[in-house]
């Protein structure tokens, strides 16, 4: 068994973004540097949100600046709306990550619109890109799975967004579990009828271990055939819904499980290790991922 699974490397931006303090540009520069040595290929870099909503996420144009182009690496700029695209392609980040929530309830909370009225400026952002150009586009549909606002997300609601953003030929879907709600078992199903909603797309898996679901939610995305995954390095980040809640799904709990399975993943398990400690110890807690704290086997 050698299937490689590709883990996209969100800790720079999902994880810093949830946490409470704002690091500076270099040291988040320092962390994408460290990460990409270890191995991410992928890797979320910045969002471009206002920094005045998001202090955590400023800088977004020095770091893509300071990184410099890459053609092994694909750094990619999170976007949630045209102003947003535009900083994006200005800022030269490789791809696009467009955001759309499931919910009415959480897009009007963050990003002041409707579900519906997201997907048209998913729509608009397709548009542009195909009269203009810009780097490919991909799309995170969040709270996939419950919703802090609106409570349960059914099937359908997910479904119907994901055949809008198929019928756009948005190439990657990635389905979001923002609060960490999602079992295993839902995950599978989920899985299977967005894959028969959107066959040519790509899909992508997001899991928040809020709730010490993530890597089971991992496993069985892997089992229903996925092959790409995101997740934080040290399990940064956490939930603005849940406080005291950990983040994204550890990169090395995720690449340690994956590689003891005899999958690969391109990452060097004992460098990730080394950079979730660090990055934790800088942020003044205890890292969440268990191979930060125990190490790996053998040793
Ligand atoms: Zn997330």
């Amino acid at each position: 068994m050698s299937r490689f699974i590709q883990i996209v490397e969100v800790g720079p931006r999902d994880g810093l973004q949830n946490e409470k303090l704002s690091l500076p540009v270099e040291d988040r520069l320092a962390l994408i540097r460290r990460l990409e040595a270890a191995g991410a290929r992928r890797i979320e870099v910045v969002s471009f949100v206002n920094p005045n909503r998001v202090p955590q996420m400023a800088g977004a144009e020095e770091i893509m600046a300071a990184l410099g182009p890459d053609p092994d690496r694909s750094r990619i700029g999170l976007v949630l709306n045209l102003r947003g695209w535009e900083r994006c392609v200005a800022a030269a980040c490789d791809e696009a990550n467009v955001v759309v929530c499931a919910t009415d309830g959480f897009g009007l909370a963050n990003q002041g619109a409707t579900a519906a009225q997201q997907v048209d400026t998913l729509a608009a952002i397709v548009e542009r890109q195909a009269v203009e150009g810009g780097p490919p586009i991909t799309m995170t549909l969040s709270v996939a799975f419950g919703c802090p606002f609106d409570g349960e997300v059914s099937e359908d609601q997910v479904v119907a967004i994901v055949r809008e953003a198929a019928a756009l030929g948005v190439p990657e879907i990635a389905i979001a579990d923002t609060i960490g709600v999602a079992d295993p078992w839902t995950v599978r199903k989920r899985i299977e009828a967005v894959r028969a909603a959107a066959p040519d797309a790509r899909l992508r898996m997001h899991f928040h271990d809020t709730r010490n679901t993530g890597l089971a939610n991992a496993y069985a995305s892997v089992e229903a055939g996925i092959d790409v995954l995101d997740a934080s390095v040290g399990g940064l980040g956490g939930c603005p819904f849940a406080p005291n809640a950990t983040g994204n799904i550890g990169t090395e709990d995720l690449v340690y499980m994956l590689e003891r399975a005899g999958f690969e993943t391109g990452y060097d398990l004992d460098a990730l290790i080394g950079i979730g400690r660090d990055i934790s110890e800088k942020l003044g807690k205890a890292p969440a991922s268990s191979l930060a704290r125990a190490g790996g086997f053998p040793a």
